[in-house]
């Protein structure tokens, strides 16, 4: 192709496509609208399917520097903090599917990612660029942004996120609906928290209205703290709305202390309202396509978002590469490999918010039931094995 591949954010899916496209030695340019990369304080799981095709991209000790690979898996009542050891996917991931499942804060891996393009490509990643039309011409695609600077290139693919400005130029506007449910993240500094939770272990607490999850990043130093409860009088989706501990707390009133003694720790509490979007018939026009976020938003509740990213930028790069010069069969194919698995991370995911909110969690005797059958070594097998044996780095292009 006759100039660079285009990549219009630098999140983990931009980030994971410039680098499998520097591998395979073709030319790529990240605009990346935020002036610092500075990946929002947050947690991020990723399976064996994810850490594989990182791998494979070179990241395996940039990763091991602070991933966290968790030592034992709970779950807890809601009310009375009664806790089930449940099976623990980190402790077999290795042996069952090649590779592990690491807890990471997401800053860290977007660093590991940043820094080997940059290593490569030290011009690569451009900041503070933000995207605001394309043009398509018969030999390649004009990218503008807001400062007015133009750029030109073979192709161009919105890894852009789940509000994608990119998909709108595409697509036209999209109509989100609203769950219902209101996430809250934060961090905690894990030496503030007692002996007993400052442990590297995830966990689920489990009950009616809201679920709690949290786990250890970077090295074990920092505790990642996940909520979802259902309301309705917040509905703006965003990484970077700060809420008040007094509002999340009030959110998990009756909830355990141990949940309770975390919140009150987290040093800035942020909220996102939970939007679903009906799947995307295509993802491409002639020379401009989506990945990640941007063509398959999904809710959280499979820990698999930022995964089929990863996954999307590497068989993209792998297709660009195999048709080069070729763009359109090249994005077809890319759609033809990538589009029914990521509408079952959506789908699934979606099924997965149903039961995480399900009334029979009331009542402690139904969840020692729902624990003891769901959370045991066979059922999350058949439940998860799809998702983590898939390798991206294998799919015939
Ligand atoms: P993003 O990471 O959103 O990156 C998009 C980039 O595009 C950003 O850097 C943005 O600044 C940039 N951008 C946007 N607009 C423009 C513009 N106009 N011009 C230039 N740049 C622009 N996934 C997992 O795999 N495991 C998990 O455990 C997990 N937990 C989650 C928990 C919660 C509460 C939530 C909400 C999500 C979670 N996810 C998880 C999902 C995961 O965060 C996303 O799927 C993932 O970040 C998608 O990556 P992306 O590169 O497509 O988009």
């Amino acid at each position: 192709m006759p100039s660079p591949i285009l990549i219009i954010g630098g999140g983990i899916g931009g980030l994971a496509l410039a680098l499998a496209l520097i591998r395979r030695g073709v030319d790529v340019a990240v605009y990346e609208q935020a002036t610092e990369l500075r990946e929002v304080g947050a947690g991020v799981q990723m399976g064996a399917n994810g850490t594989r095709v990182l791998h494979a991209l070179g990241l395996k000790d940039a990763l091991e520097a602070t991933q966290v690979v968790a030592s034992g898996k709970l779950a807890r009542l809601w009310n009375t903090g009664q806790t089930w050891t449940t099976f623990d996917l980190s402790a077999v991931s290795q042996e069952r599917y090649g590779s592990s499942h690491v807890f990471m804060h997401r800053g860290d891996l977007q660093a590991a990612l940043a820094d080997a393009v940059m290593r490569e490509r030290p011009d690569a990643i451009k900041l503070g660029q933000r995207f605001t039309s394309l043009t398509q011409h018969d030999d390649g695609v004009a990218v503008t942004f807001d400062n007015g600077a133009t750029v030109h290139g073979a192709l161009a693919v919105g890894a852009d996120g789940i509000r994608s400005p990119v998909r709108a130029a595409l697509f036209g506007p999209d109509r989100p609906e609203f769950t219902g449910v209101v996430a809250w993240r934060g961090l905690i500094a894990m030496d503030q928290l007692p002996a007993h939770l400052a442990r590297p272990v995830g966990t689920n607490w489990l009950g009616p209205r809201g679920h709690v999850l949290h786990y250890p990043v970077r090295r074990g130093e920092i505790m990642n703290f996940i909520s979802f409860v259902e309301r309705d009088d917040w509905q703006v989706e965003s990484w970077v709305t700060q809420g008040t501990s007094d509002e999340l707390a009030n959110d998990f009133k009756g909830w355990h202390e141990d949940v309770h003694t975390i919140i009150r720790n987290i040093e800035t509490p942020f909220k996102w309202a939970m939007m679903v979007r009906g799947p995307m018939p295509r993802w491409s026009i002639d020379r401009v396509t989506l990945m990640g976020d941007a063509c398959h938003p999904t809710l959280p509740f499979l820990g698999q978002g930022g995964v089929m990213a990863v996954e999307d930028g590497y068989v993209l790069a792998a297709c660009l590469e195999k048709y080069f010069g070729d763009p359109q069969t090249a994005l077809a194919r890319y759609e033809d490999i990538r589009r029914e698995r990521t509408a079952a991370v959506v789908r699934k995911s979606h099924e997965n918010r149903r039961s995480a909110f399900s009334p029979a969690l009331a009542d402690p005797n139904r969840v020692g039931v729902e624990v003891a059958r769901e959370w045991q070594q066979e059922r999350v097998r058949e439940r998860m094995e799809w998702l983590y044996a898939y390798d991206a780095t294998a799919v015939a292009i």
